[in-house]
């Protein structure tokens, strides 16, 4: 009964801290009385008070222990309880002992409430009043009648007092708390409001960004190519600030979750480089980077966001310099508990004011903006910064003199997993360094100082000899007297002795440091380093190791690996988003399978084959997350085991443990990141699948002698083995690749043709552009290179062109299609597929049944909805109507409909209409 009616009342509203300091309190006030009762020789009133002092103490230590808030609560009221009864009848009401009579209204108010508390009073006033209106009084302490009338209706009086107050408190009390509530849902209804917007950005940033991958990917002119890659760039740029904004907010309710993993701090440093040094393009300003070896290769914290930290220190200093250097210092202090890293981020631009460096860390704030007016930025990101490494434990902050420089420096506590150096050179005993640097060429002396520090840390940490000279007559008589292993030197220091370094190059390793982008061309003999020349470069060299350099410009994409034999299904309810994803894995040359809903995913999943599954979240009807969860509860093995990858733009907090938790392996957010998706695909894919470069080199000099062979057979319009290599030498693939290219022919040359008759150049054009490339795929290089040149001459306008060569062009993409046909009945496949075809009943349609699909294809069509063209357009095919086999038109429509081509999807859809209404 207690228990419930503490669970009811008191759990909901005691505030334990004040029940907790009462009984404090009230042990000091026992303790109290028990001295001064032992004082003025009240042995049995001090005994009393001093075992109740004892009972709160044992109570207080059982509460520091458990934390049980029921025992605390009913022990403070039980010994109230007990000190009332005892003074009550030995006379308390008499004496000073009255104040603990007249603290037990109070106490019972506040420990059970109003509603409760009334009831305790008014039942202990009844019993005091009957206690002392009646004979039983005189079994304890015999009071005086004023006494004995007064202290009930007084001891009342007090109750009613104290339980109005509390009545108050109880209203005031429970309005904070809808106050609360209300806040709660509005800070909800905000991070909701959040997630959704990011979603709904994110989803069309991600359609944006990976149709520009696509076109960057494809043969495209420079100009196409660099407005595409502006494009991609400033899509990248509003991504950044969506996830900036989002971060914030996350950071502000609370939500941000830091994750620890054991990170190495190379990586960290090199990604914020390279990306600091894409940023500073080819501003003439020096990064110097001086960072301690010795730091432990393993150490535990959110990597993540250290380097997000690190970046915008970086960024900033890159942005607000126009000369002079950037230094950026990393070093450590070792601990019990692992190490303290300190990043320092120096530069010589513009500086802040005293009275800026106020404003620097708050939100939206970005100072100085008369003079920082071209910079880009939502002033969000020092905010952000300042709020992580306060979460990660450290500090952060700033020196500055406006107009000569800032230096913003951040300390971090991290836990150390493996404390060998992250950085060694191997047998540094044995080599011995000369570095010739010019020092007069660097007009700032802060850039000469941090150099000569670099080098010689870099001597001292690594344990190697460097020898720094300033004049080459100097170099040239040591380093000929073969004493040197290496000798370090900058591009201008080359140019001005080309060829002293180039013979000496051949005694001992010369090396030069230059700036990527001005870079030239060294012979062999030399190696080259590119800017910064740090601790990771210098290593890398002394070890003879690759140094993975920076990219910028315009990246090409590479795949590292293939999975031909890998069956990937991707989910996801927006057609566009699902071409941008298969368009992305494409190069992997895995069979690719879409689905555009979770019930569609749950059909296909039966079949059980796929090696992983791409899940978008948010779908209409039944979620990723609900999908996954029926997935997960089918009953084979398979089910369970199979690798499902949340693919979602809903990237706020705690996004990543809810689809772990929801059954998920893994996590890729929208917009898809290529470097992202090839680490997903080889964590989760089978080893087995995957086929890297190596792979691809050995099967490709074991298949040597057999393509010598087949050559002689296929020597015709098409290299067969080069198009079986494009298709990552799966003959399944490349078999269903020149099946699509032979079943498409007929379509495609008559449109062909009739652009070319009807003189519609353009569309001209852009159909022999599909052609190039679809040619070159399949492995015909001559009939690709003439549909380029006849490419070339539709956008040139050199129509004379076109009309000379058109019909070559024809007949040799008849000989191709031909050759494909020939090698796919050889290789059996075309003959399966015959048997098929013929096998496979053409049903009956009436014209009126075609009359609803018509009406579909259309408006599918006509709202650009590609996959319900196709799939309208591939059931149609199986269909006659009036003896017209739908086959022959609605192929066209599915193939225009594949590449998104609506407008003659459409077009062909009204002639195909218009043909089977006319009964022709
Ligand atoms: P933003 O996205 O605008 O760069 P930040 O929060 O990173 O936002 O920076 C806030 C402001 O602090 C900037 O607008 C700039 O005025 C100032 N600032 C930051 N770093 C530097 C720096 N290294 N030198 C001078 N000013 C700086």
């Amino acid at each position: 009964m207690g228990r419930k009616i503490f669970e009811r009342t008191i759990k909901r509203r005691l505030d334990f801290k004040i029940v907790t300091q009462g009984s404090i309190l009230v042990t000091l006030f026992a303790l109290c009385m028990c001295f001064i009762n032992l004082y003025s020789n009240h042995i049995q009133v001090a005994a009393i008070n001093g075992v109740l002092a004892v009972w709160f103490i044992i109570n207080y230590t059982i509460y520091r222990r458990y934390r049980k808030d029921f025992h605390i609560t009913f022990s403070l009221m039980a010994g109230i309880y007990v000190l009332m009864a005892y003074y009550l009848f030995t006379g308390g009401v008499d004496g000073f002992s009255i104040l603990w009579l007249l603290m037990v209204p109070p106490a019972v108010q506040y420990c059970f409430s109003s509603y409760y508390g009334e009831h305790f009073s008014f039942i202990t006033g009844i019993v005091i009043a009957v206690y002392m209106w009646s004979p039983l009084y005189e079994l304890g302490y015999q009071y005086s009648v004023t006494y004995r009338n007064r202290f009930p209706i007084v001891y009342f009086f007090i109750a009613f007092i104290c339980n109005v107050v509390q009545h108050r408190v109880d209203v005031l009390r429970s309005r904070q708390e809808l106050l609360i509530e209300n806040l709660e849902y509005a800070n909800h209804t905000k991070s909701d409001f959040l997630a959704n917007m990011s979603h709904e950005i994110r989803t069309p940033m991600n359609a944006i960004i990976g149709m520009c991958e696509l076109i960057l990917r494809d043969d495209i002119n420079e100009e196409v190519r660099e407005n595409c890659f502006n494009i991609q760039n400033s899509g990248r740029s509003l991504l950044a600030i969506i996830n900036d904004i989002l971060d914030f907010s996350k950071i502000e309710s609370g939500k941000m979750v830091l994750i620890e993993e054991t990170f190495n701090i190379a990586s960290t440093m090199n990604d914020a480089i390279n990306m600091a040094m894409t940023r500073k393009g080819d501003k003439n300003i020096e990064i110097i980077v001086l960072i301690d070896p010795t730091i432990p290769k393993g150490l535990v914290g959110d990597e993540l966001r250290i380097r997000q930290v690190i970046i915008n220190l970086l960024t900033n200093a890159v942005k607000y310099t126009k000369k002079g250097c950037i230094t950026v210092k990393v070093t450590q202090t070792r601990h019990d508990y692992g190490i303290n890293l300190s990043v320092s981020v120096k530069d010589t631009g513009i500086g802040i004011t005293e009275e800026n460096l106020e404003k620097l860390f708050t939100s939206f704030q970005q100072v100085d903006t008369r003079k920082n007016r071209a910079e880009e930025g939502t002033g969000l990101g020092l905010a952000i910064s300042k709020r992580l490494i306060a979460q990660m434990g450290g500090f952060i902050n700033v020196q500055s003199t406006y107009g000569q420089g800032s230096e913003f420096k951040f300390v971090i506590p991290l836990r150390v997993s493996d404390s060998e150096p992250f950085v060694q050179v191997r047998d540094a005993d044995k080599t011995n360094v000369a570095v010739f640097l010019d020092w007069k060429k660097y007009k700032h002396s802060e850039i000469e100082k941090n150099y000569r520090k670099l080098i010689d840390e870099l001597g001292i940490k690594l344990k190697v000899r460097v020898r720094i000279f300033e004049s080459f007559l100097e170099l040239q008589e040591e380093v000929e007297s073969g004493k040197y292993t290496h000798c370090f030197t900058a591009k201008e220091e080359y140019l001005e002795n080309t060829r002293w370094f180039n013979e000496e190059s051949q005694k001992c390793q010369v090396v030069v440091i230059q700036d990527k982008m001005r870079a030239i061309d060294l012979p062999e003999t030399i190696k080259k380093v590119y800017k910064p020349f740090y601790a990771l470069t210098f290593a890398a060299v002394m070890n003879n190791e690759k140094y993975m350099a920076h990219v910028s410009g315009h990246k090409t994409f590479s795949t590292r690996f293939i999975a031909p034999e890998a069956k990937v299904l991707i989910v996801d309810d927006n057609a566009v988003n699902l071409k941008v994803a298969a368009g992305l894995m494409k190069p992997y040359n895995m069979k690719i399978i879409t689905a555009d809903s979770g019930f569609e995913a749950l059909d296909v999943v039966a079949a059980k084959d796929y090696d992983i599954i791409f899940m978008d979240h948010m779908m209409p009807d039944m979620d990723g997350v609900e999908t996954t969860r029926n997935i997960r509860e089918m009953r084979d093995p398979y089910f369970q085991s199979v690798p499902i990858i949340a693919l979602t733009a809903n990237a706020v907090s705690g996004a990543r443990e809810m689809f772990l938790g929801e059954g998920f392996n893994d996590f890729l957010a929208k917009p898809i990141e290529i470097s992202l998706l090839d680490r997903i695909l080889r964590t989760w894919l089978p080893k087995e699948r995957i086929i890297t470069a190596s792979t691809v080199i050995r099967e490709e000099a074991e298949k040597e002698i057999a393509v010598v062979q087949q050559e002689a057979v296929y020597s015709g319009p098409v290299d067969f083995n080069q198009g079986l290599m494009y298709a990552g030498n799966s003959m399944e693939s490349y078999c269903e690749i020149l099946d699509t290219y032979a079943g498409s022919s007929a379509a495609y040359k008559e449109s062909l043709i009739n652009r070319f008759e009807t003189e519609d150049w353009n569309n001209y054009t852009t159909e022999i552009h599909a052609l190039k490339s679809s040619s070159l795929s399949i492995g015909a290089t001559k009939l690709s290179e003439l549909a380029k040149a006849l490419e070339e001459a539709g956008k040139q306008e050199k129509y004379d062109y076109i009309k000379d060569n058109h019909e070559v062009a024809v007949s040799l993409y008849e000989e191709v299609v031909n050759a494909v046909e020939e090698y796919l009945t050889a290789n059996g496949y075309l003959q399966e597929d015959t048997i098929e075809a013929a096998e496979q009943d053409i049903k009956k349609m009436t014209l009126e049944e075609f009359a609803g699909y018509a009406e579909r294809i259309q408006e599918a069509c006509e709202n650009f909805d590609g996959m319900e063209t196709a799939d309208i357009a591939q059931e149609l095919c199986a269909y006659s109507v009036n003896g017209i086999v739908l086959n022959e038109y609605f192929k066209k429509v599915k193939s225009h409909a594949d590449d998104y081509e609506y407008e003659q999807a459409l077009e062909a859809i009204q002639e195909a209409v218009k043909i089977v209404k006319e009964g022709k």
